[in-house]
């Protein structure tokens, strides 16, 4: 037997820790010694083994067994250094565990391989690796050096994880990730780390490569991600976003690094959805608007909705032409921000939960408005916009009911506008609630009706009063081309008509459009054509030359 296995110094290592395993192998006769807790761990047949290649393959999970492969192969071959891998594999138990496996070739004068000898690293539970997806933490950035390395750093998000996870519970999330995290290391480039970030958000770091090499990793990642199987059979496509920068010349500190791709990710999910976005000083100018945007409107908050105001928008009746009522809409103008439109700055309220406190008092607005204006206008039907968020707090039904008893408005009057019904997740516990608020009297419309995909299966579970027909839809329907919107529209509105709905035609911007949807029975218009959303005081002139 080799002299290798009968060193006092193997014996010394060997027994130096409970998790940390080590092994020398004798080249020429392919035999390899243990140490005893290796042995006692993975349930190995003694402490010498022959061929350990093979014995270990077995132990390996079936899934890590090309990387594994490969890569001791490489070793084996001469065309790796070393050996350097992580994988999951079978203990004594039955159960697959993480380990790192490091260790290195001695050659002869000759060049004949004569020792492997390396450390095998029992690695779930520690810091360093995730426990989930066995990737690197973030931990291991400290050791990487950004200032007099150069690459591309990529920050990957998988979009829409947290509906994944509504929608097909932790166990198929975890499954995702993990498969998502093995199709990330299989795809990097020798040399590349890839990290679990947290949560739904992966790290990659591409050394020495060029943007063509980043741009056809992030390719092939989208294309398999597109279609994952899952441990179960199922397939599902999940779609991805990355923010990207250059060290050093994007940063050279790690620091300053995950900040630019941190805001490179936020632009591209919010921006880009499915594309890879490279830092830019538009995307820095964009975070920090984002950011002075936030204190502003916290700063309103707290002012007692000191800069948001309602502004109007009238409902025509098709047939009089008269007044109807009015779309309620949020404007608001911040300390340093004046410019800011509702699609911007209604997002930042509903990321940062701000929408619940700002939508009750657009709520109480409209409500009080409604009944204010009784006495000189006659009943108005007066709608506002609810985001679904704000549908889930539980005081929302309460609250519209204590309103509506407050002010004295009949919620007959009144019209709940839920606006992207796209990301109802839960159908029932909505309908239940629209079913409570519909018995009170209040009026339900989805708003933006026939864009999103759910649409039509919205109407199945959801008991609603009123469809709101998207702009985009109506605006060009005047314009050669677009018979296919008319036909859309006419379609929607005559299944209005048999399924007893309301319907409200939105975004008539010209007389052509108004002549065309003037004839089509909706039970209301709105649109520039008409007015533009105003303020009080001016839709009370326009109400007051309408009851003339
Ligand atoms: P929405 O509820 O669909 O409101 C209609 C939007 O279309 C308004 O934009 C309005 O100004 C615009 N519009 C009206 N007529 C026309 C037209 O003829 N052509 C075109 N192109 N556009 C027209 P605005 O006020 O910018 O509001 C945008 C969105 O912000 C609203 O869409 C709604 O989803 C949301 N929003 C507004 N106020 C509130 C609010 O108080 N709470 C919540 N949660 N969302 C709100
Ligand atoms: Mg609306
Ligand atoms: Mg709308």
């Amino acid at each position: 037997m080799s002299d290798i296995f009968n060193n006092e110094l193997f014996e010394a290592f060997a027994s130096a820790s409970d998790n940390v395993y080590i092994y020398v192998c004798d080249m020429k006769t392919n035999v390899s010694r243990w140490s005893k807790a290796a042995v006692d761990y993975f349930g190995l047949s003694g402490e010498y083994l022959e061929d350990a290649a093979n014995v270990w393959g077995q132990h390996v999970h079936p899934d890590d067994l090309k990387v594994y492969t490969e890569d001791i192969s490489g070793v084996f071959s001469g065309e790796k250094k070393y050996h350097d891998c992580q994988y999951r594999a079978r203990n004594a138990a039955g159960r697959y565990v993480w380990v790192e496996c490091k260790g290195s070739v001695i050659w002869d004068a000759k060049g004949n391989p004569i020792i492997f000898a390396g450390l095998m690293t029992r690695i779930d539970g520690q810091s360093k690796y995730d426990s989930l997806t066995g990737l690197l933490t973030t931990q291991e950035m400290h050791y990487f050096d950004f200032a007099s390395q150069s690459g591309i750093a990529l920050l990957i998000g998988l979009d829409g994880f947290r509906k994944i996870i509504s929608n097909y519970g932790y166990n198929t999330g975890d499954d995702i990730l993990i498969k998502f995290s093995r199709e990330i290391s299989d795809l990097c480039k020798p040399g590349w780390k890839a990290l679990r970030f947290g949560g739904d958000e992966f790290l990659v770091i591409a050394f020495a490569s060029d943007l063509q090499e980043v741009t056809d990793f992030y390719e092939e990642i989208c294309q398999k991600t597109d279609n994952v199987k899952l441990e179960d059979g199922r397939k599902v496509g999940i779609s991805i976003s990355a923010g990207g920068a250059f060290f050093p010349q994007d940063a050279d500190a790690r620091e300053v690094l995950i900040n630019k791709l941190e805001h490179s990710l936020e632009y591209a999910k919010n921006n880009q959805r499915g594309n890879m976005v490279f830092f830019s000083e538009e995307i820095a100018r964009i975070h920090e608007r984002g950011l002075v945007l936030r204190e502003d409107l916290k700063q309103c908050i707290r002012n007692n909705f000191n800069g948001f105001e309602l502004f109007f928008q009238p409902f025509i009746n098709p047939v009089s032409g008269a007044i109807a009522g009015c779309e309620c809409l949020l404007r608001w103008k911040g300390e340093r921000i004046k410019d800011s439109y509702p699609m911007e700055f209604i997002k930042v309220l509903e990321d940062y939960g701000d929408i619940h406190e700002v939508g009750f008092w657009v709520m109480e607005q409209a409500i009080r408005q409604q009944a204010a204006w009784r006495d000189t206008y006659g009943e108005l039907q007066v709608s506002f916009n609810v985001s679904y968020q704000q549908f889930l707090d539980d005081t929302f039904e309460e609250r519209a009911i204590s309103c509506a008893q407050k002010y004295g408005a009949d919620p007959n009057y009144i019209i709940i506008e839920l606006t992207e019904s796209c990301q109802v997740e839960a159908p029932k516990e909505l309908a239940a609630m629209f079913g409570r608020l519909r018995e009170q009297g209040f009026k339900i419309a989805l708003d933006d009706f026939g864009t999103a995909y759910a649409s039509m299966e919205m109407l199945k579970w959801l008991p609603v009063d009123y469809i709101k027909v998207e702009h985009s839809f109506i605006r060009e329907l005047a314009q050669p081309g677009h018979d296919i919107d008319y036909v859309i529209v006419d379609s929607l509105l005559e299944m209005c008509r048999r399924l007893g709905y309301n319907s409200i035609i939105e975004g008539v911007e010209d007389s052509k459009v108004a002549a065309i949807v003037g004839e089509m029975n909706a039970t209301l218009l709105q649109g520039y054509h008409y007015s533009h959303p105003i303020c009080r005081k001016e839709f009370e002139k326009l109400l007051d030359e309408d009851r003339k």
